[in-house]
């Protein structure tokens, strides 16, 4: 089993290392993402092993089905950079469904508390004795309304965060749910509603931007907006003439919908051409990280643990219980996911 690992960076490769040789497995890492000019790379292998920002379009899934890869193991849970239909029948496609929720719930929280508490301006004063409080005055979270997109994993984490903080909490999920203490209500309550609005939904053709100018109209004046979801749920145009107008107190970004080429390498020395992007970073009320949420060791070993077990399941034809399926996805009349959500391989795939 020889998989291709793209998009690397050291912390991947030493999550990984140990499992160089188990039952059989040898990783090759590359650190170029994967697109249609780097497919090629995964030439003569079995699998390929992708995160985030790797393109996996109609275009690589062709070419990587032509060098006879059968497995697209993603080290991620979201797949909108995968397109599904055209992988459907060709070439399978798992993901890690949950890690360390807690990660990005409390990485949405600490740039929250960086943002309102200015600890990024004050860490960068005191640096240099500059120890004047002046502009730095934030606002207490307890008894504040927090709106919350998307109540899975993620979504609830973040919440019991929140309810720590004596917060009140509204939410919206396509999926009705019940949680203690939370009040869920129509998306325009929350965005009427919410001091805070987090969004912890997947990106889907129903979530792009999500947050844009109408939506915006309707939040509070001085509205705290974060995302550490995925950077398409906020129209970025729209956001900054928030931002611009005063309408949006202040904004917290792990993600950002042009992000693919810029988030996880260095361009301090560069000219950066996303004008959207340099501005959003010039607003004092503006926090980016680089899609960082993820980023602990807990969620790093939960990752090469699941992505592993993913790609030894698949090439010891086990069930594949983390599969992504556009048709299971589509909540369409999938065989499979009338039968049992995620259990089994698909029916309908023509299996080599
Ligand atoms: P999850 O599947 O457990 O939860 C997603 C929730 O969103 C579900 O309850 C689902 O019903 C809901 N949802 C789906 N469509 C919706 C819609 N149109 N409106 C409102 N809610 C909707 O996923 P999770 O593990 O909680 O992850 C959430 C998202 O976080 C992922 O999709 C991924 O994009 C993102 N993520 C980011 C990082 C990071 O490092 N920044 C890391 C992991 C995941």
């Amino acid at each position: 089993m020889k998989i291709a690992f793209f998009d690397t960076k050291e912390y991947d490769r030493q999550a990984f290392a140990p499992y160089e040789g188990k039952a059989g497995l040898r990783l090759q890492f590359y650190e170029t993402k994967l697109c249609p000019d780097t497919a090629e790379l995964a030439r003569g292998f079995d699998g390929v092993c992708v995160f985030v920002n790797d393109c996996v379009n109609a275009a690589v899934i062709e070419k990587l089905s032509g060098f006879g890869v059968r497995l697209i193991a993603l080290r991620c849970a979201g797949y909108n950079n995968v397109d599904l239909a055209a992988a459907f029948g060709r070439i399978h496609v798992v993901r890690v469904p949950a890690y360390s929720p807690h990660a990005v719930a409390e990485h949405t929280m600490a740039l929250l508390l960086c943002s309102i508490r200015r600890i990024h301006k004050a860490y960068i004063r005191t640096r240099d004795f500059n120890f004047s409080l002046r502009g730095l005055t934030g606002f207490d979270f307890y008894g504040k309304t927090v709106g919350v997109i998307g109540t899975g994993k993620i979504g609830k984490a973040f919440i019991s965060i929140c309810k720590g903080f004596g917060m009140q909490v509204l939410a919206y999920d396509i999926v009705l749910s019940k949680i203690e203490g939370v009040r869920f209500a129509p998306l325009d309550e929350l965005f009427r509603e919410s001091d805070i609005l987090s969004l912890h939904c997947p990106l889907t053709a129903d979530t792009v931007h999500l947050i844009n100018r109408e939506s915006i109209e309707k939040m509070k004046k001085g509205v705290v907006i974060v995302n550490t979801s995925r950077g398409a749920l906020i129209d970025s145009e729209d956001l900054l003439a928030g931002i611009k107008e005063r309408k949006i107190g202040a904004a917290c970004l792990d993600v950002y919908e042009e992000e693919s080429d810029l988030f996880f390498e260095d361009f301090s020395g560069h000219i950066v051409n996303d004008d959207t992007l340099a501005r959003l970073i010039t607003m004092p009320n503006v926090i980016v990280t680089s899609h960082q949420a993820f980023l602990t060791e807990e969620a790093l070993r939960g990752i090469a643990e699941t992505t592993v077990a993913n790609i030894l399941d698949f090439f010891q034809k086990q069930e594949l219980s983390n599969e992504v399926c556009y048709r299971c996805s589509g909540h369409d009349s999938c065989q499979k996911k009338q039968e049992k959500d995620g259990a089994g391989p698909c029916p309908d795939w023509p299996e080599k």
